[in-house]
């Protein structure tokens, strides 16, 4: 029988992320004002890698990336973020079960 008390956020921390250092996979094109699109990434993105900057920019912390493509969708053809995979052996390795 599943377990419906379990949290999502409770279920990501299960994952582990092999941090690619000095290799980011995902990158927010510089701006002064957010456009809709990169707005939207802050809500969007399940695993919170969007943020607003104090200057009012969206960055991205992309250890947590779950690689879902989310933000692909949303930012990557208006040109607000540039996507790519990880390299093999880093990112994200799911635990299941
Ligand atoms: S691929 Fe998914 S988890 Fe990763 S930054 Fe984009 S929306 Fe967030």
């Amino acid at each position: 029988m599943t377990d419906l008390s379990v949290r999502v956020e409770d279920k990501l921390y299960q994952n582990r992320y092999q941090v690619d250092s000095g290799k980011v996979h995902i990158k927010v094109r510089e701006h002064d004002k957010p456009s809709g699109p990169l707005r939207a990434l802050l809500t969007a993105c399940p695993a919170r890698c969007y943020e607003l900057n104090d200057k009012g920019q969206v960055e991205i912390t992309a250890d947590g990336c779950i690689e879902c493509g989310t933000c692909r969708i949303i930012g990557e053809a208006s040109g607000d973020i540039e996507w790519n995979y990880p390299r093999g052996g880093y990112g994200i390795s799911f635990k299941f079960g």
